[in-house]
């Protein structure tokens, strides 16, 4: 083959690419059935108007309030639970687990408890968060669901985010003893520069039960250290446009910091971008030493990402690069992406309406622009539910 046709050849297969991630085929809403097709719309169509967003967490609590414990579940559990919770027992989550398998989804399971400045409980509370990611460890591992399980948890729900802060301030002012950190997870009493006696008593508790979690993942752990060890080291990376942006810019503004956050989404994105181009390069050079999942719903990310990956061959479904998006949210992304050979996870957060609504309204707020730009997945719901009707308006007559 001659350079020339080599470039027709790859030009062409750069066509197909973008024709098949256009995200413009409502036939990945096939699987749904006309209630998730109904309940989706209702739902984004909530999300449209930018004060309910802004506001779910009052509303919610005026709901409950209003209409009490039993009352609000009976409200929830159909509607905004339904579409971005799993389900609270083994059983529930199961289920919707299984269903995601069949569209070539993977889970990602989130233990939905995280703590925020001003929120700290303590050890008690800590503890039982840790038996909580106990839990989610041998659901995430007990179950054939993916080739590659994966879950996801807040340090935050281990130790208290004020010492969480402490110790970032401190880590970047001097280098972290790694040892130190390791002896602390193995019991072994340590003292933390810039720390006092409570803050270190408070940290190695933190450390013991990373420690647990990790020894309960022992024969992954070692499988991932071994090939750390072959391979000198393994990197894995969440690739996020990030969160808490509001609550960010307050608490530099209280604390007479320079604005963290970008000045405007292009520079956001321009930063993602960049980052994103760093790891895949990288990944085509040495792909078992590291891994990236791009969390992202923006479907341009996800396609200049795709682009990148057949420019530089790597392996849809290698395992060094997959993709993310939260359950109920961007599914005609998800399931073309899947369709199309990609590894994605949905994150699923599961638990009891109760224990699910500070996350769910967290995830609404730092989503808030992806869920109020959301008109194409209403418009793919719609020309679904449309080719439905007109079907079955033609099996009557
Ligand atoms: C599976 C998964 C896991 C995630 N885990 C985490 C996590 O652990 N921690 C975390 O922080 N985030 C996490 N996120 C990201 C977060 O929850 C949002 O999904 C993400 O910020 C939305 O970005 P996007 O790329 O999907 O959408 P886009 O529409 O492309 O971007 C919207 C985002 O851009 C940023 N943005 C918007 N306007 C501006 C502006 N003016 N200036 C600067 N930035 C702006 C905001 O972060 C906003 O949320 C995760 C996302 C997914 C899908």
């Amino acid at each position: 083959m001659s350079a020339g046709d080599t470039r027709i050849v790859a030009a062409k297969h750069r066509d197909l690419l973008s024709a098949a991630l256009a995200f413009e085929d409502p036939s990945a809403f096939r699987v749904k059935s006309w209630g998730e097709l109904l309940r989706a719309l209702g739902i984004f169509h909530f999300c449209s108007f930018p004060v309910l967003v802004n506001n779910c967490g009052k509303l919610m609590s005026i709901a409950r309030t209003l209409l009490g414990k039993r009352g609000f579940s009976l409200l929830l559990r159909p509607t905004v639970y339904a579409q971005f919770v799993a389900g609270e027992n083994e059983r529930e989550i199961s289920q919707s687990i299984e269903k995601m398998s069949l569209l070539g989804l993977r889970p990602m399971l989130a233990v939905p408890i995280e703590e925020d400045l001003g929120e700290s409980t303590g050890e008690k509370r800590y503890d039982d968060n840790m038996e909580a990611m106990l839990e989610c460890v041998r659901m995430s591992h007990s179950k054939a669901w993916s080739k590659d399980p994966m879950m996801q948890l807040k340090i935050t729900a281990l130790l208290s985010p004020e010492l969480c802060v402490k110790l970032t301030t401190l880590t970047a002012q001097r280098p972290c003893d790694l040892d130190l950190l390791v002896r602390g997870m193995n019991g072994e009493p340590i003292s933390f520069p810039g720390l006092n006696e409570n803050e270190v008593a408070h940290f190695q508790c933190g450390l013991k039960r990373l420690n647990k979690i990790a020894e309960e993942s022992r024969s992954l752990l070692l499988e991932a250290l071994r090939l750390c060890k072959s391979e000198d080291f393994c990197l894995g990376v969440k690739l996020v446009r990030g969160a808490y942006m509001d609550k960010e810019r307050k608490l530099a503004e209280k604390k007479g910091r320079p604005d963290p956050i970008y000045q405007c989404w292009e520079d956001t994105n321009d930063s993602y971008n960049g980052s994103l181009n760093v790891m895949l390069e990288i990944i085509a050079q040495k792909p078992e030493h590291y891994r990236i999942i791009i969390a992202t719903h923006n479907e341009e990310s996800v396609r200049r990402a795709a682009k990148r990956m057949e420019e530089l061959r790597i392996d849809k479904d290698g395992g060094s690069v997959c993709f993310g998006q939260l359950l109920g949210m961007c599914d005609h992304v998800s399931l073309t992406l899947a369709k199309e050979g990609y590894a994605v996870y949905k994150s699923v957060p599961y638990g009891s309406v109760d224990d699910t609504l500070p996350y769910l309204v967290r995830r609404a707020q730092e989503n808030r622009t992806v869920l109020q730009g959301i008109r194409k997945e209403r418009d793919l719901l719609k020309q679904e539910l449309s080719r439905r009707l007109r079907l079955s308006l033609r099996g009557s007559s």
